[in-house]
């Protein structure tokens, strides 16, 4: 597996050295310079951040980091075989990260903070809306805009308005297209059989994927909004594990992933990132 950045030494590195800002200079710096030649080298692709709570296990990051790189390897193998020099989108998994200098409990000093600002102790759960609301006006965001995608542990509640109307509700991810996405572990902890299990954290991890890069269009909150794929496709929508398990297992046994609208679209949105043409 190839990580631009070590997740796990950066979670169990007891002097982290790589903050989050440091890391994004780092990708900026990472890129080639231009080329006339080369119309691929000089634009900057957009990476993927992935960062989690400090409860996801070490077996559920992993899987989550192994999944996504599969994932991006995938395409670019897939729909550039011929001569980019690096994938259109690279994954940065910055972990359980904590930035350097700044006193414990300052705005965005750790990926912790974000879990902590976005909790709400009523429910016991995170309120997606608030922790998406914090990556989208985060400073990096503003001043290298990027794909980000969270992991936690605990139980997630989709936005205030389902805070108030349906305390008891929850949902297995919360979006915002075409930037970032939060998903919770939590409910898919209670799934027996290691295959079942798997299956489960791919088929959420390859579904907010697809949401953060955008896909299927259209602006929403939550994964039980409109905005979903009505093909057999990764991007339907599941409302609980047992959904989820039921359509993965559907896609699973027709081998499909993304059905081919979302697989053209996506290519679309990547290439267009990648050469800078949106
Ligand atoms: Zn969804
Ligand atoms: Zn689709």
């Amino acid at each position: 597996m190839n990580i631009d950045l070590g997740a796990k030494s950066c979670q169990g590195d007891a002097n982290p050295a790589r903050s989050h800002v440091e890391a994004t200079c780092q990708a900026r710096a990472a890129q080639p310079l231009a080329e006339d030649n080369s119309l691929a080298e000089d634009r900057v692709a957009r990476f993927l951040s992935m960062m989690w709570s400090e409860d996801v296990r070490d077996i559920e990051a992993g899987l989550a980091v192994h999944i996504i790189q599969e994932l991006i390897t995938g395409l670019y193998r897939r729909h550039w075989p011929l001569g980019l020099i690096s994938p259109p989108v690279q994954l940065r998994a910055f972990g359980t990260w904590v930035l350097e200098g700044v006193p414990e409990g300052s705005s965005y000093c750790s990926a912790q903070w974000y879990v902590d600002q976005s909790y709400e102790p009523s429910v016991d759960k995170i309120v997606g809306s608030r922790f998406l609301r914090l990556v989208e006006a985060e400073p990096w965001q503003q001043s290298d805009p990027h794909y980000d995608l969270a992991v936690v542990g605990q139980d997630l509640i989709a936005s205030e308005e389902t805070l108030r109307a349906a305390p008891d509700s929850f949902v297995l991810g919360a979006a915002l297209p075409g930037m970032a996405a939060v998903i919770s572990v939590c409910r898919l902890r209670r799934i027996l059989g290691i295959h079942e299990w798997e299956l489960a954290m791919r088929r959420l991890l390859v579904h907010f994927w697809g949401h953060v890069i955008g896909l299927p269009g259209g602006r929403y909150a939550a994964s039980d909004a409109p905005g979903h794929c009505p093909n057999l496709c990764v991007m339907r929508v599941a409302h609980d594990a047992g959904e989820l398990m039921r359509l993965a297992t559907e896609e699973e046994e027709a081998e499909i992933t993304f059905c081919r609208e979302c697989d053209e679209r996506m290519k679309g949105i990547i290439i267009g990132y990648h050469f800078d043409l949106s």
